[in-house]
């Protein structure tokens, strides 16, 4: 799951990317309303969090532009001003939730999941693929009922495979999704971070539940071959 916050206020901005990290986020920043909105059009994210009060271009216009363009990413608004107005111009812009500086990174997060769970359409924060299972709440991922430890950035490549099940997922969806704006493409790290994870995920000597889809990426079935 990957996230854009746009927010000129550097310490509000790296608190926000510190704890979002903490949760397994990819995080991108941008610290002007131009940057934020380039960012927004290019980049495929779950999530964006948009302060109103930003230079170069404001949150309003900013969320406007975005929906003219169609562009539906959920919309997480943020000011410092708590007026009714504000409120209301947030949301008729189409944002779809508002919180007012300052707020507890608790309560953030809390909203954070629940548009992410609004907007993937689903009512539980469990992920069940085969004999996998993942709780996006708790983080903790059990295969056959075996609590499975996984590092970061393998547990959420683990969950973007999980919520793309029977698709195949080419290296440019897993790094545009997974990594954030600093991924390296000339690395082999997401093969690295594969073999990792099918090294913890895998059974003795059964053949690995994430396929390679030779010359175009990978693919996690959603039921036994
Ligand atoms: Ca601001």
């Amino acid at each position: 799951m990957r996230i854009l916050v746009i927010e000129d206020e550097k310490k509000i901005a790296s608190f926000i990317q510190r704890g979002l990290k903490e949760e397994n986020f990819a995080v991108d920043l941008a610290f002007d309303g131009e940057q934020g909105l380039f960012l927004a059009e290019t980049n495929p994210y779950n999530l964006i969090v948009l302060d109103i009060m930003l230079p170069e271009r404001d949150g309003i216009s900013i969320c406007r532009e975005l929906r003219r363009k169609a562009v539906r990413t959920p919309i997480l608004m943020l000011t410092a001003r708590d007026a009714v107005a504000d409120k209301v111009s947030g949301l008729d812009s189409g944002a779809d939730d508002y919180m007012t500086k300052p707020f507890s990174f608790d309560e953030f997060l809390a909203r954070v999941r629940s548009l992410l769970r609004r907007s993937s359409g689903s009512a539980s924060n469990v992920l069940r693929v085969q004999n996998l299972e993942l709780n996006q709440l708790s983080r903790r991922v059990f295969r056959s009922g075996k609590e499975i430890t996984l590092s970061a950035k393998e547990y959420a490549l683990l969950e973007f495979l999980m919520l793309h099940a029977d698709e195949v997922v080419t290296r440019t969806m897993i790094s545009e999704q997974v990594w954030n704006e600093d991924f390296d493409s000339f690395t082999n790290v997401i093969d690295v971070h594969i073999k990792h994870l099918r090294d913890k995920i895998d059974i003795d000597e059964t053949p690995s539940l994430i396929h390679t889809v030779r010359g175009r990426g990978y693919c996690l079935p959603a039921n036994p071959a």
